[in-house]
């Protein structure tokens, strides 16, 4: 789908839902999940769809999930706060565009040189993750769980050839969060905007770089249209979670089978939209690169070194921060990572380099 079609299809999609909204029987709920992705959106807005479809299924409709799209009832980035003042009973979206309420919340969808997907669900699910999350989201009234994962995201789109860490000097490059903060100690400039917007700064020339998600997302924006150079791997944004916001106390006011629900199909979502990426972000990129024109590179060692070094650096700027439970939630994080680590390097990475050096099907 190109970008035009894809904004139409949007459009058209979110009157098709105004239309279609369901009768509901006596006695059953409607909860209404507020979404910072737009409608229809690869493997984001879609996974947002298809957890509201699968909890309405599995619950035979005792709780329906109707679904808001992007600016549909809520401006994006006002998702948590439409649940914490209850406009809306759930959010679906990415805890770290939340990380002005809590610093504590980045580590929920990814931090730079941080967990893979599989990394990051083995510490929330088995390593504490999930009980320090909830100790977070106490102080806002809502609980979360993870919702899906974008796996490893593309480095981003470049007007211009990266030849070393000399190239960042005044880049002026869209990347938020703290893999934004990263890029700025290498030298960017950096600077946040909706998804939708990218495109038009990159055109204009008030970008240089852009990164977004990775090619199953990117080719649906159109970014191969203004820039060549496609930059792997994004050290900032290694497996990047997404979340399943509820309500707390309506959630604990739910009948136990209800609540089992929404918990694991939200779980059964991480996995999920995971599989979608793995298998469309390949073919995405086999199209950016056929048949628009795109180049594939990989950062300079001298970028990938600097930038490690600057993740160190806002890890533990994070690791000594006044905040308890910030420093609580890094230091968790930090020490699964050391133990998480292990199995990659010396199971998972060892493999991947036989398979790629031997095996030549
Ligand atoms: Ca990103």
């Amino acid at each position: 789908m190109d970008r035009r079609s894809f904004i139409r299809a949007g459009a058209l999609g979110a009157t098709a839902t105004a239309l279609a909204a369901p009768a509901i029987a006596q006695g059953n709920t409607t909860w209404r999940m507020v979404t910072t992705w737009p409608k229809n959106f690869p493997g984001l807005g879609v996974g947002a769809q298809r957890l509201a479809d699968r909890i309405t299924t599995a619950s035979g409709g005792r709780l329906t999930v109707q679904v808001f799209s992007a600016g549909e009832m809520v401006p994006p980035l006002q998702s948590l706060d439409a649940v914490i003042d209850g406009t809306a009973e759930m959010s679906h979206g990415a805890a770290y565009y939340w990380q002005n309420k809590s610093p504590a919340l980045s580590f929920f969808t990814g931090v730079p040189y941080g967990m893979t997907t599989q990394e990051l669900g083995a510490w929330v699910r088995f390593m504490g993750g999930q009980e320090i999350w909830d100790e977070v989201y106490d102080q806002f009234g809502v609980q979360g769980f993870l919702s899906g994962n974008t796996g490893t995201q593309a480095g981003g789109w470049f007007k211009n050839e990266l030849m070393g860490v000399e190239d960042v000097n005044g880049l002026r490059f869209r990347t938020p969060g703290l893999g934004g903060q990263v890029w700025e100690k290498l030298g960017a400039t950096v600077t946040n905007m909706a998804a939708g917007e990218i495109f038009q700064a990159l055109q204009s020339g008030t970008l240089d770089a852009a990164e977004f998600v990775g090619p199953y997302n990117d080719l649906a924006l159109g970014f191969y249209q203004v820039c060549k150079n496609y930059y792997f791997p994004s050290f900032v944004e290694p497996g990047l979670a997404t979340e399943l916001v509820v309500d707390k106390a309506k959630y604990q006011a739910l009948p136990a089978d209800l609540q089992a629900i929404v918990r694991d199909c939200s779980q059964a979502e991480y996995d999920m939209v995971a599989a979608d990426f793995a298998a469309n972000d390949p073919r995405a990129l086999q199209t950016l690169v056929n048949d628009h024109g795109v180049n594939v590179r990989q950062f300079p060692d001298s970028i990938l070194e600097a930038g490690a070094t600057a993740s160190m650096e806002v890890l533990t700027e994070l690791r000594d921060s006044g905040d308890a439970l910030v420093k609580k939630t890094a230091e968790s994080f930090v020490e699964s990572l050391k133990v998480l680590r292990t199995r990659t390097q010396d199971i998972d990475a060892p493999f991947v380099q036989a398979r790629e050096k031997y095996l030549t099907l």
